[in-house]
């Protein structure tokens, strides 16, 4: 069944669900207010409607394989811009005397570092197991890449 929808030249509107034979109206139809026909907007109503619906599928199929090709290359492209232009700024902010850029790295490693190392001595105490020391070597370590970055960007500061 296909809706149709008419408005008259007198300025009714008029519609009705139509199963067209051989793509047309079946039957001629006229305005019920001013009795003009109306049969041949309904004719062209219809080849619209079925118009549509033939090409439905087609467009359907043809718009989900290039749009599959198109969407999955450019996923991971938008990022990398974004990456560099992260990138590009970080240089400028570690640059910068003492930005926040600067200061926040180091400590973060040592507080990275210590939270690990309290961790893995909890676990140790904990579980009675002495398996979990082993991730105090990357506590330290950490730690030490925190204080060897802190270093660095100290003489770095006390340079300029
Ligand atoms: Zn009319």
């Amino acid at each position: 069944m296909i809706p149709v929808k008419i408005l008259c030249g007198c300025g009714q509107k008029y519609a009705f669900d139509i199963e067209p034979a051989e793509g047309r109206m079946p039957a001629p139809v006229q305005c019920p207010v001013c009795g003009a026909d109306g049969t041949a907007a309904a004719d062209s109503i219809i080849a619209q409607a079925l118009a549509v619906e033939g090409a439905a599928p087609g467009v359907a199929r043809l718009r989900a394989t290039p749009a599959l090709a198109a969407v999955a290359p450019p996923a991971p492209a938008p990022p990398s811009p974004a990456a560099a232009a992260r990138a590009a700024a970080r240089p400028q902010q570690e640059w910068g005397p003492g930005g926040q850029g600067d200061t926040w790295k180091w400590w973060y490693y040592i507080l990275a570092g210590v939270c690990l190392g309290g961790y893995d001595i909890w676990r140790t105490v904990e579980t009675g197991r002495i398996k979990y020391l082993g991730g105090l070597f990357l506590a330290v370590f950490l730690v030490a890449i925190g204080v060897w970055d802190f270093q660095r960007k100290r003489k770095k500061r006390a340079g300029n």
